[in-house]
């Protein structure tokens, strides 16, 4: 596996379109219809061997985020291309979990596309544009030019999936005018500069078609004829090496220029390519490849007043995407027989087909929600499951008697002290040791003495500072870390702390408890590392200790000697 943009186009365009291989294809679409000699599930087969081989990939912890990033994006795709919706989510949620992990921007711009195509195919509309939206703004933020691209023709292909032909185009034509179009003509870009090609085919010759049909009277710039032409004569060029691409290839390139022939109206031509899509496609792996095929000859041969012919292949669609359990592709096809057997005349059956796509359609809607729900349960587990890390995480720098921070995160804010010190920003630190403290507990008992503790930690917290930081190091040991403040400042500060814990009152715990502290002042003026910075607040305390306790003692700078210290110690 490679990071190319070969994943990126899943589908930006007709080639792969997830629709050409609909839900229940693996079970049912070997018995298609009119195909001959085909074993229409060994594509689906070997997709299913290839995502296998990705999600172990994926979930390799030895392997590096980028990596796991690129095995889940194909993973992803290919769950869309089998249409396991669910999985596809899932697998497009931890492509950005470890897009995210990189580092790398441009891979957090194509995970977000990954995701907003698993949630366009899960109707989540809203979803969808909303990643894209995210997807378009980060890759602008960072400069990433082919990842504005890969957005403008995912977008295109959002709106062509729902056959909104002319909005298609909108996102084509923008990236047509920005200088992000470059990013299509470098190396590499080769796919996804013939998909904006066909994609820009196709709903430019859609939009055309519907505008002289009279269906939408929405206005156009002449600029899109001037371009149609202009791709339409590159994908043709690309056609005549027909040998060389792919499959899927091949049939998105005739997709998109029978529809231009239909355009410009040389619908010999049109036929011609509409025959080799059918014909290539009968013997493909992926089943519904050659539904739509037939679908798209219908429409040729019934705009050459063919019907005879359009009935034929319309129907045979309709057959074969029941077969392959497509509903949605199935009631397209009855839409589209429908119209035909009344242009026909045909009025009886025009109206039982008719009559069959509502009832269609209702299967339709129910699918539809049911899919969502699935969805909606799979974005739910995963905020869930962001919602409990980030409370592990939070819980891991936290002591869990006190609730105070503990060692791990003090160890942390002196760190980015230490660097800040670096620049001339000194700060302060004070171990605090409570006295006699096993007193404490063979008076009152452990309970009392784990309340005291707690107690001790909500009492000097409240006397500090937002900044500020009051860390347990452990048994009844904690830390005050006090940023841009200076050993004097420091010690008044522990002056107060010691006050407050010898007038706070324990009574309600246990009558005649008292609690006092000792404190050791060090500064952290980055020319000295932490550990030592830490002994020296040590010697500080136990120079504190010594003086009988209940004080405050500063260490003297650099030294390691604290002031008043006691020779003995
Ligand atoms: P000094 O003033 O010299 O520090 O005397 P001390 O008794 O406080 O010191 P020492 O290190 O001998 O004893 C500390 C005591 O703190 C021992 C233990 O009973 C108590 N302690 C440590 N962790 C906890 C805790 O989580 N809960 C309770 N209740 N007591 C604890
Ligand atoms: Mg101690
Ligand atoms: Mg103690």
């Amino acid at each position: 596996m490679t990071d190319n943009d070969t994943a990126d186009q899943y589908l930006t365009g007709r080639p792969r379109s997830p629709d050409s291989i609909g839900p229940g294809s693996v079970s049912s679409g070997s018995s298609a219809p009119g195909q001959t000699g085909a074993d229409s599930s060994a594509g689906t087969s070997a997709l299913r061997e290839e995502l296998h081989a990705l999600e172990v990939q994926a979930t390799d912890s030895g392997s590096t985020a980028a990596t796991r990033f690129l095995a889940y994006r194909e993973a992803a795709y290919i769950a869309l291309d089998l249409r396991d919706l669910k999985v596809a989510m899932e697998h497009a949620l931890n492509c950005l979990v470890w897009a995210r992990a990189s580092g790398d921007g441009r891979s957090q711009v194509k995970a977000h596309v990954t995701l907003a195509l698993a949630m366009m195919e899960s109707y989540d509309d809203a979803g969808a544009q909303r990643e894209f939206g995210v997807a378009l703004t980060l890759a602008g933020a960072i400069a990433d030019d082919r990842g504005v691209a890969l957005v403008a023709i995912n977008t295109s292909h959002f709106e062509l999936e729902r056959r909104n032909y002319h909005q298609a185009t909108q996102p084509l034509l923008e990236l047509l005018h920005s200088p992000s179009m470059g990013a299509l003509l470098e190396p590499g870009a080769q796919q996804l500069w013939e998909i904006f090609h066909i994609n820009f085919v196709v709903s430019a010759s859609e939009t055309l078609l519907a505008g002289t049909a009279g269906v939408s009277a929405a206005a156009h710039p002449p600029e899109i004829e001037r371009q149609l032409a202009v791709s339409a004569a590159l994908l043709a060029v690309r056609l005549e090496d027909r040998h060389a691409l792919s499959l899927l290839d091949t049939a998105a390139l005739l997709d998109a220029l029978t529809r231009h022939a239909l355009w410009t109206g040389e619908l010999t031509v049109a036929r011609t390519l509409a025959d080799e899509h059918v014909q290539l496609t009968s013997n493909a792996d992926f089943p519904l490849l050659y539904g739509r095929a037939l679908l798209d000859r219908s429409r040729v041969s019934a705009r050459i007043g063919d019907l005879e012919n359009a009935i034929l292949d319309a129907g045979q669609a309709v057959g074969y995407f029941h077969e392959a359990a497509s509903e949605l592709w199935e009631a397209r096809s009855r839409e589209q027989l429908a119209a035909i057997y009344a242009r026909a005349g045909r009025y009886r059956e025009a109206y039982e087909t008719q009559q069959e796509v509502t009832h269609g359609v209702e299967n339709l809607y129910r699918d539809y929600h049911q899919q969502r729900a699935l969805v909606r349960q799979i974005a739910q587990q995963a905020r869930e499951a962001e919602v409990r890390a980030e409370a592990l995480a939070e819980a891991a720098l936290r002591d869990p008697l006190t609730g105070a921070p503990n060692r791990t995160r003090a160890m942390q804010v002196l760190a980015d002290l230490h660097t800040r010190a670096g620049q001339n920003r000194p700060s302060a630190v004070a171990l605090l040791d409570l006295d006699l403290f096993k007193r404490v507990n063979d008076t009152f008992g452990h309970l009392v003495g784990d309340a005291v503790l707690t107690g001790v930690t909500r009492l000097l917290g409240a006397e500090l500072r937002e900044q500020d930081l009051l860390a347990r190091l452990g048994g009844e040991e904690f830390i005050v870390i006090l940023p841009d403040v200076t050993a004097q400042q420091a010690e008044s500060v522990c002056l107060r702390l010691r006050d407050s814990l010898q007038n706070a009152s324990w009574e309600t715990l246990a009558p005649g408890l008292m609690t006092t502290g000792s404190f050791g002042v060090a500064v952290l003026d980055g020319e000295q590392d932490i550990t030592s910075v830490l002994m020296n607040a040590d010697r500080a305390l136990y120079a504190a200790k010594a003086a009988g306790r209940n004080a405050v003692r500063v260490a003297a700078k650099q030294a390691g000697v604290a002031r008043d210290m006691q020779p003995c110690l």
